[in-house]
């Protein structure tokens, strides 16, 4: 079984390592530590197999400064979560005592001492990233990977104090319990962390993507996509809804440079996050266009969140980005009507709106009621029909 094993762990390994690094081309920049981490401890179980043939014990102290290497790797990745980092220095004096006292032992042909110095470097190596992690987890991909890290740290606390009992005297390495333990459990537990290890990655990656594809890199601010799927859950609750433009933009960047109207487009959207109630919806939908959904607000309320966004851009807004001229915002206002089809006919109102208060001279809020329905009522012959 142990010889299966053998060739079994560092192929095992190596393909973690491997699939790491395919993760971290894709952008998760935390997977190439944990590619590292896999490919060095596949080298740690390679080394055996590679010697087999040689007439030399030097392939222990090989094996240990790539445990010990692939174990600081693990320490990095895991910390690279939690507090990237922490300690480092520490971590890398464990790393080089725990190899230095491997070197010794073989030295002095002592092979228990070498594989509690090998065990105890490990253990140390991926527990303390554990007393890191606390305050610092987030949902179960986290914790996942935490409880892997938790049983590799046990196995090497075990395998390291009960060297003794698992090794005894005349007994070698290669028919030992100990090394059967050794492959058995890492083979377990080592499955346990890489998948663990790859689904926070990989959820990571997505969230990430997802982030992208929803919001608007320049104001940070929702954008069409994330303002449609966020709007399509708190619908149903109705509200009001706020278009807003800045006035004479194009002249803002013909004076002052695109990279100054860009400043002015992030001036808004930050006052529109700031100004807006919790659980408003703000987003910029096109070049200094924006729009905020207000749910379960009326149009009373709506109103006056508008112009107070519009009163604090006009008086701030220029004097805040050191320029002279005068910088407006109109606003368009609407209500949500149970009849809409979607939230683009409320969208459409409120650009009516919008282009009303530009035509009656910019830096002000107009209204569009959205037209009553007529009830619907039941006829006598069971067909709905509009009173
Ligand atoms: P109005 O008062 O009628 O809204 O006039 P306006 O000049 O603001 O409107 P117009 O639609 O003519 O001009 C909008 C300008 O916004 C034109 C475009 O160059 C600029 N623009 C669009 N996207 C961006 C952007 O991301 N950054 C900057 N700096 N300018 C942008
Ligand atoms: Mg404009
Ligand atoms: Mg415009």
């Amino acid at each position: 079984m142990g010889e299966n094993f053998a060739f079994f762990l560092p192929i095992m390994m190596a393909s973690f390592g491997v699939a790491f690094l395919i993760v971290w081309g894709w952008g998760a920049r935390g997977a190439g530590w944990w590619s590292g981490a896999f490919f060095s401890v596949a080298g740690g179980f390679a080394v055996p197999v590679a010697f087999q043939a040689l007439p030399t014990d030097l392939w222990g102290i090989v094996a240990d400064l790539f445990f010990a290497t692939g174990f600081l790797l693990f320490s990095q990745a895991l910390l690279d979560r939690w507090r990237a980092n922490w300690i480092l220095r520490l971590r890398l004096v464990i790393w080089a005592g725990s190899v230095a006292l491997c070197g010794f032992a073989m030295m002095i042909g002592h092979v228990p001492l070498e594989l509690v110095s090998s065990d105890f470097g490990c253990f140390l190596l991926i527990a303390l990233p554990l007393v890191a992690a606390r305050g610092q987890m987030r949902g179960w991909p986290d914790r996942a990977l935490y409880a892997a890290a938790v049983l590799v740290a046990l196995d090497n606390l075990m395998r390291g104090s009960t060297v003794s009992f698992t090794l005894p005297s005349g007994v070698s390495f290669r028919d030992s319990d100990y090394a059967f333990l050794m492959q058995a459990l890492a083979c377990m537990f080592g499955l346990f962390l890489a998948l663990s290890a790859l689904a926070a990655c990989v959820l990571d990656l997505i969230a990430r993507y997802r982030h992208d594809a929803h919001v608007d890199p320049l104001s940070g601010l929702l954008n069409r996509r994330g303002f449609d799927e966020a709007v399509a859950r708190l619908r149903r609750k109705g509200g009001s809804l706020i278009a807003c433009d800045i006035d004479h933009f194009k002249a803002v960047n013909d004076a002052h440079g695109h990279a100054t109207g860009d400043r002015v487009i992030v001036t808004l959207g930050d006052m529109l996050r700031t100004l807006a109630p919790p659980g408003a919806v703000a987003a910029r939908f096109g070049g200094e266009e924006f729009l905020l959904f207000l749910p379960a607000t009326d149009a009373a309320a709506a109103a006056s969140i508008a112009e107070a966004v519009r009163l604090h851009f006009a008086e701030q807004a220029a004097s805040r980005l050191g320029l002279a001229q005068s910088l407006t915002a109109s606003f368009g206002l609407t209500t949500l009507h149970r009849a809409d089809p979607s939230i683009h006919e409320a969208i459409a109102r409120a650009d009516s709106a919008l282009y009303e208060a530009k035509e009656k001279g910019r830096n002000r809020v107009c209204v569009r009621r959205a037209l009553a329905m007529p009830a619907v009522v039941s006829a006598a012959d069971g067909q709905l029909r509009r009173a």
